[in-house]
């Protein structure tokens, strides 16, 4: 069966349908529907034996280990804190997650960032686009298909032989990563000097929560919601708040939340609010936002820079820690990367852009 026979099979373009109405109903109903499918999960994880906890790491998922304990779900936290900012430590340590350790490698030494950056490549764009740039610097006969189309849009046999796919990297990316098809493809495309990679968050975040998982015959609650977009939220749609898959089972019961909802929520419970984000406010409209970070995660993070104005997140960077700034940017070889995506990040020209800002408000 290919990948549109499976679709059909499950009935997928009525599930997104299903969802989206769910997700345009107020904010009263999509808390109460949050509060059913975390006792359905509940329940059906009783009747499997198998414990649950919630996976935590900035406001949302604070958010959420703090909506199950005020619904009467009092069960553990747990988080790779070390990789999140300090203000979010503190709130971790406060509400007592559990915080795990770094994965070791083969030579029982932890993987940190600059080992996962050296080993696989830079985490930088979104995920979605760097794993498929990374499959395009790492060509293999098994992934010909994949590599195809992800230069044409042209899904062959498994993929339902659909053309135009969502499987093409945008034209953009594909000028400056899409050089190693050339001679296959008959294209005329750059080749960057330094890898890239989606594994980052694999090997720093995603496994030692696993193997905690494992461990303690438990499955999470995730504070993920559709409304972030990313290569999950259609997944998430597909599937709904709560799923029981052969290999993979979870809850996200704020899946059909929107950031606004997020944020009522968060006013309502009292929910700690990290330092990095500032406070909660709300606009002449109504509108909710924090006033500093709107989306925190690591540091150093490359995904989603490209959509970011100045300061961005290497500018605050430099600003509270100019020596990790240095570091990154000169020898881990960041600041080569943004250049080479066309994000700019040298001081000069940002005081330089500052300053020009400033005459054109005058
Ligand atoms: S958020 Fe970014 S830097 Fe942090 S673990 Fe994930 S990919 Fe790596």
């Amino acid at each position: 069966m290919n990948v549109m026979e499976k679709l059909k099979s499950i009935n997928a373009e009525k599930r997104i349908a299903d969802f989206m109405v769910k997700q345009k109903q107020p904010y009263e109903f999509k808390k109460s529907y949050a509060y059913k499918r975390a006792y359905e999960f509940i329940d059906e994880c009783e009747k499997r034996d198998l414990n649950y906890h919630v996976s935590v790491g900035g406001l949302d998922s604070i958010a959420l280990y703090i909506f199950l304990q005020s619904i009467g779900i009092k069960i553990p936290g747990i988080s790779v804190s070390y990789l999140e900012d300090k203000s979010i430590r503190a709130v971790h340590k406060q509400l007592g997650i559990i915080s795990l350790k770094p994965l070791k490698k083969e030579n029982g030494k932890p993987w940190r960032k600059v080992d996962v950056i050296e080993k696989f490549g830079f985490p930088v764009l979104s995920k979605e686009i760097a794993s498929k740039i990374e499959t395009l610097q790492n060509p293999t006969p098994d992934n010909a298909t994949v590599r195809h189309a992800i230069i044409t849009g042209e899904t062959g046999d498994y993929g339902g032989n659909r053309t135009g796919s969502k499987m093409k990297l945008a034209q953009r990316w594909l000028e400056l990563f899409g050089g190693s098809e050339n001679e296959n493809e008959g294209v005329c495309y750059q080749c960057a000097k330094f890898k890239v990679s989606a594994k980052c968050c694999y090997y720093l975040k995603e496994k030692p929560c696993d193997d905690w998982a494992k461990e303690n015959n438990s499955v999470p609650f995730l504070g993920l919601m559709a409304s972030e977009g990313g290569r999950r939220a259609k997944t998430l749609m597909i599937n709904g708040c709560n799923y029981f898959g052969k290999s993979k089972i979870r809850s996200a019961p704020f899946a059909i939340f929107n950031r606004q909802d997020l944020l009522q929520l968060v006013l309502e419970l009292n929910v700690p609010v990290p330092e990095i984000y500032g406070t909660i406010q709300k606009k002449t409209d109504g509108t909710l936002y924090t006033t500093k970070a709107q989306r925190t995660g690591c540091d150093m993070c490359g995904f989603g820079i490209q959509l970011e104005k100045r300061p961005h997140r290497f500018d605050r960077l430099r600003e509270s820690n100019p020596n990790a700034w240095n570091f990154w940017m000169y020898r881990m070889g960041w600041g080569e990367v943004l250049d080479y995506i066309g994000v700019e990040w040298r001081p000069e020209k940002y005081k330089q852009v500052s300053l020009f800002e400033m005459e054109g408000a005058i």
